[in-house]
């Protein structure tokens, strides 16, 4: 088998096989095939592609290019959650403590920032001395003694995964269904879980701006999950606006504690219950979603979520003191407000352009070996059906680069859609799918 041969039948539009596939991810995971032409394939996937045998099969490729770890001496409850990315969107560093305090195992297995959305992975290295490269042993030896572990994908789980989510943020390739749906898959599938809940985003900050596209994508998600006999389900939720206030990595971990102490914003703390009751009841927990929701509160009044978060962070030697000191966190040098051009209401915000005005502050990669700015990022002071006036805030910048902050607020701007009728919040949780 040849690599252009493959690229080239994708090119021209054909099904790939079983063993193509195969041959495509293993040779790119064991280094043999070259970035260049794993570029152009997922560049042709991207525009040709793929049909559910196909989509199966690459799911199935990345899942085995490692250990498929198995957790059921564990017991019975063992669910996870996935996001499949939006800007503002720190929820794992909410739902997986509060969950695991709960009594359930967590093994979760996140990624970097892709392309204008965030990673999970960058957010918890904010965190000072903070490792998400457990090895496999590690992992599981947290998992006995913690319930919980928050990791992203190594030489030993899901290292396809790994190479090519990385080389997909670089090559314009993440915003299509069939590597989203098997770069998800795979590195879930892979961790152990009886239950998965999906978080599917749709809207401006979503890669897959239809709720039509977005659901095909969670459909895919739960049949891959249902054959390979996991439970999942999925909220399809709204991404037309940043979730919460703040982006950026720091940012967003000063937020999600604040959520865990109970003074989270409103719109990012009820995902979180809604995504953690998803979970409780996937679990077996809790009988009903209305009991797993008081769960959630109850998790969150006595502080049992947050000193979970404060042992995750301690059991992977990041330092615990960062949950009451925030000054702990890496922080900006400097700040300055983007202020709306014009009196009226936030109709829209073109919350992809949002996550692009926080990726030229730092927070997010251009290149692979873009070092983050862990410090950056913005708080968003005015939402859709928000009335401003000449001069409000829209935005605050945390910036340490003036000319980048000069060009981050042009965009900013640009994002915001101010006009004289009042549009109706968006609803924040669209659909749920099973
Ligand atoms: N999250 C992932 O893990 N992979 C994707 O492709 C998109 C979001």
């Amino acid at each position: 088998m040849r690599a252009t041969d493959i690229i080239a039948s994708k090119r021209d539009g054909k099904s790939l096989t079983t063993d193509q596939i195969r041959f495509m991810v293993r040779g790119y995971t064991a280094g043999e095939i070259p970035d260049y032409q794993l570029s152009a394939l997922l560049m042709a996937i991207y525009l040709r592609g793929m049909d559910a045998s196909e989509t199966a099969a690459l799911t199935d490729a990345m899942l085995h290019s490692g250990d498929v770890i198995d957790f059921s001496d564990l017991g019975e409850a063992r669910v996870d959650k996935h996001s499949t990315g939006g800007v503002g969107d720190k929820t794992s560093l909410v739902v997986a403590p509060v969950v695991a305090a709960a009594g359930v195992y967590v093994p979760m297995i996140s990624g970097r920032a892709l392309a204008h959305s965030g990673g999970t992975l960058d957010k918890l290295e904010s965190i000072p001395g903070f490792r998400t490269n457990l090895s496999l042993l590690e992992f599981r030896q947290q998992m006995q003694r913690l319930g919980v572990a928050l990791i992203g994908q190594t030489e030993e789980i899901a290292p396809a995964d790994r190479k090519l989510y990385a080389l997909r943020d670089v090559t314009a390739t993440v915003a299509c269904r069939p590597l989203m749906a098997a770069s998800i898959m795979s590195k879930k599938m892979a961790e152990g879980i009886s239950g998965l809940v999906l978080d599917v985003k749709t809207g401006s900050g979503a890669f897959l701006k239809t709720e039509d596209e977005s659901r095909a994508l969670a459909r895919t998600m739960i049949q891959i999950a249902q054959s390979l006999e996991r439970d999942a389900v999925a909220l399809l939720t709204d991404m037309n606006q940043p979730l919460g206030r703040a982006v950026g990595n720091a940012l967003e971990v000063v937020e999600a504690l604040e959520t865990l102490k109970g003074r989270g914003p409103s719109d990012f703390d009820n995902l979180c219950r809604e995504l953690s009751a998803e979970m409780l009841v996937l679990s077996g927990t809790a009988g009903t979603v209305e009991q797993a929701r008081t769960r959630y509160d109850e998790l969150i009044d006595s502080g049992a979520g947050l000193e979970k978060m404060q042992k995750i962070i301690e059991a992977q030697s990041g330092d615990p003191r960062v949950t009451e000191d925030y000054s702990l966190l890496p922080a900006s040098t400097g700040t300055s407000e983007v202020r709306a051009s014009s009196a009226g209401f936030i109709e829209e915000i073109d919350t992809e352009m949002v996550g692009r005005a926080a990726m030229l502050l730092g927070a997010g990669r251009v290149r692979l070996d873009t070092q983050i700015d862990y410090g950056v990022g913005m708080v968003i002071r005015a939402r859709i059906g928000d009335q401003v006036h000449q001069g409000s805030s829209l935005a605050t910048l945390h910036f340490n680069d003036r000319a980048h902050a000069e060009e981050s607020a042009d965009l900013l701007a640009k994002a915001y859609k101010i006009g004289p009728r009042e549009a109706p919040a968006p609803v924040l949780i669209k659909e749920r799918i099973k």
